[in-house]
């Protein structure tokens, strides 16, 4: 018995692309070769130990097995309140203005359904995390793609996006410290997009994971310290990047009560929220020791810094990023992410991300990912030191 066509957002999907390289990678290692991955962005480091034994104890205690509330423990989004406070020296009432996610992931693809009706618009950066478009798409929304340029630091030009785009644009999306460019923001582009947001009406909705993922003792800075951020938005962060936690499944957004009162709405509909043993641990995580985090970044500026001389020998170009877990390398003008993606692999046994991948802006780069063990990541510099880009082109 045939079964019905399936619904056209399934079909909108963007493919999988990683198929043709998973393909090809599964074979090589089939073989017994030694690939190589610098295309996951997945922290290879342990969560902390002492979150992993809050977890340990709140799973014994049988009152956190049930349902969780929607909106979460109060203590957790107390917590949450009280770190923002602390880090960023901005302050929300956590019973209005915090909101547990599954990871932000979850956040980030709900809260296209609190703002965008069929053909509402959303600003979308180009290259970018793809749960922006996709989300936007699921909610029968329209990507405004805003391409983001190496000439103007990977930020948006928010006055180019033409006038009645604007006006029909509910949510405007942008990521720093950023994937996959690893471009970071200031305040003053901040205060730009506040005032780009009250003139139009429209929903900020910035994606921060990566603010405590940093270097060389640079501190980012998070959207909701400038002046009017709260009348405009909200800020997704998350414990994933910050402690090691991407499978835990537990992130948060702080920010407008009405936004987060919508996402609550809409959260508490199709979801039953983060288990709260998570949770408890989400508390360990954020209110615990925070040597770890230096720690951990003390290891990915190493990485970075045996990784750039490597590929701007090969003849790629990189700006040194001051955050986040990736290089974002510019290719020779005219070359193709995907075709030289592939032929790393065949000549190197080493995959990086082809920044095609993160929309059209992207094409030209590529994306490496410091969250490779370093033994692995020196044989992999060692292959790459014998490459010479213009034979892969
Ligand atoms: C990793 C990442 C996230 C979210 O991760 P979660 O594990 O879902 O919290 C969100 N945005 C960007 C840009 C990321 O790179």
């Amino acid at each position: 018995m045939p079964l019905p066509e399936q619904a056209r957002r399934v079909a909108q999907l963007p493919p999988y692309l990683f198929v043709e390289v998973t393909r090809k990678i599964n074979e090589k290692r089939a073989r017994g070769e030694d690939v190589i991955s610098l295309a996951i962005g997945d922290p290879d480091l342990p969560s902390p130990p002492h979150i992993i034994s809050a977890l340990v104890t709140s799973l014994e205690d049988v009152a956190n097995h049930r349902y969780p509330e929607s909106d979460g423990l109060p203590a957790f989004r107390r917590s949450v309140a009280d770190w923002y406070k602390k880090r960023f020296g901005v302050e929300f009432d956590p019973d209005t203005e915090v909101l547990p996610t599954i990871g932000s992931k979850e956040g980030i693809a709900h809260i296209a359904w609190c703002y965008l009706d069929q053909g509402d618009i959303a600003l979308v950066p180009d290259p970018g995390y793809p749960v922006y478009s996709v989300g936007t798409m699921l909610a029968g929304g329209e990507s405004y793609y805003m391409p983001l340029h190496r000439e103007t630091g990977f930020l948006p030009d928010l006055d180019a996006i033409p006038e009645d785009v604007a006006r029909k644009a509910k949510l405007l999306w942008i990521n720093y410290p950023n994937n996959p460019t690893a471009a970071v923001a200031e305040l003053d582009f901040y205060e730009r997009v506040v005032e780009f947001a009250k003139k139009y009406d429209i929903v900020v909705c910035h994606d921060g994971p990566y603010t405590e993922v940093a270097f060389d003792g640079y501190k980012p800075v998070s959207f909701m310290q400038v002046d009017g951020a709260k009348d405009v938005g909200i800020e997704f962060h998350s414990l994933s990047k910050s402690y090691n936690m991407t499978g835990w499944r537990i992130g948060m957004t702080v920010g407008n009560a009405e936004v987060t009162n919508a996402l609550m709405r809409i959260k508490s509909n199709v979801d039953s929220g983060v288990f709260q043993a998570v949770q408890l641990a989400g508390i360990a995580a954020l209110e615990g020791p925070q040597d770890t985090i230096n720690h951990h970044n003390a290891v990915y500026q190493a990485r970075r810094d045996k990784l750039i001389p490597v590929l701007r020998k090969m003849g790629l170009e990189v700006d040194p990023p001051k955050a986040s877990l990736y290089v974002w390398a510019k290719l020779p003008d005219g070359a193709l992410s995907g075709d030289f993606a592939s032929r790393l692999i065949e000549e190197a046994n080493v995959v990086v991300t082809p920044g095609r991948g993160y929309g059209e802006a992207g094409e030209g780069y590529i994306r490496c990912s410091l969250t490779v063990g370093d033994d692995a990541l020196d044989r992999a510099l060692e292959r790459l030191s014998n490459v010479n880009v213009s034979d892969l082109l």
